[in-house]
């Protein structure tokens, strides 16, 4: 059982952090008390955990500065919400860990931290990794629904250079956890592997049964309810309720059961 210091300690530090990415824009405040939550849980369940998350922040925040202004001039009408992260985003990616960080905090079981790890390598491979890369070179994406070339960032499409960045993100957060030491050399593999399930699963519901939209006034596919037009667009495919972050959060718990179950069969036979 953590102590009332350690406990008090991790408010502090979550507090302390999220509030200045907060000030800096980076997140609303809905989104700063979700990442206040998400943060405390980390560092309450240990300081690789703390650490690990903070890494794994700032690789993100890093990446979507590459090349911001051409980025944003490629996605300004297809991604749903560009720009501060609300409380439904930070949860879409930091729930799963958030909730391994709880266990971990009454458990000692080392495959929980590795279930962590899988889920924030999910999220990490694609959301960062392959979209901020496939976005940035404005690779052509390819719909796996359809087979058709659709534009860089639309859900569900993959790019080479979108699907290289996904393997190497999977590989630098499964390093990052094993040398943070969140997880043990022999669990690095099932950090990997989740990442890149998770990320290829979040590619396929987005492909298949994420909610697609259409703007009248700009003749476009977009993910966002309200085009940045001001136009309201309409449905034209997909499940309504299904939105980005909900695709995101099903990748983030496949990532942290690939995570589990790899290690349970690598601790098995070892
Ligand atoms: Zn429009």
């Amino acid at each position: 059982m953590p102590t009332l210091s350690t406990l008090a300690t991790a408010a502090v530090i979550a507090s302390v952090i999220s509030g200045v990415v907060w000030r800096a824009g980076a997140l609303t405040a809905s989104g700063a008390i979700a990442a206040l939550i998400v943060g405390a849980a980390a560092v309450a369940a240990g300081p690789a955990w703390g650490a690990f998350l903070i890494c794994w922040f700032v690789s993100a925040s890093l990446l979507s500065h590459v090349g911001r202004a051409t980025k944003a001039r490629h996605v300004v009408g297809v991604i749903a919400k560009p720009g501060a992260r609300d409380a439904r985003q930070v949860f879409a990616n930091g729930l799963a860990f958030a909730s391994c960080a709880i266990a971990a905090v009454f458990s000692p079981d080392p495959r929980i931290a590795v279930a962590a790890a899988g889920a924030l390598a999910a999220a990490g491979a694609d959301n960062t990794w392959a979209t901020e890369f496939g976005t940035w070179r404005r690779a052509d994406a390819w719909s796996l629904r359809t087979g058709r070339w659709v534009p860089a960032g639309t859900s569900g499409a993959v790019s080479t250079w979108g699907t290289l960045a996904m393997f190497a993100g999977a590989l630098a957060y499964a390093s990052l956890s094993l040398g943070l030491g969140l997880v043990a050399a022999s669990a690095w593999l099932a950090v990997f592997a989740g990442g890149v399930v998770g990320a290829t699963i979040d590619s396929l519901i987005g492909a298949w049964w994420q909610e697609r939209r259409w703007c009248n006034h700009c003749d476009s596919g977009t993910e966002q309810q309200i085009h940045h037009c001001g136009t309201t667009t309409r449905l034209i495919g997909g499940r309504a309720t299904i939105d980005n972050d909900l695709v995101n959060f099903a990748a983030t718990v496949a990532g942290a059961a690939v995570a589990f179950g790899v290690a349970v069969s690598l601790l098995r036979t070892r």
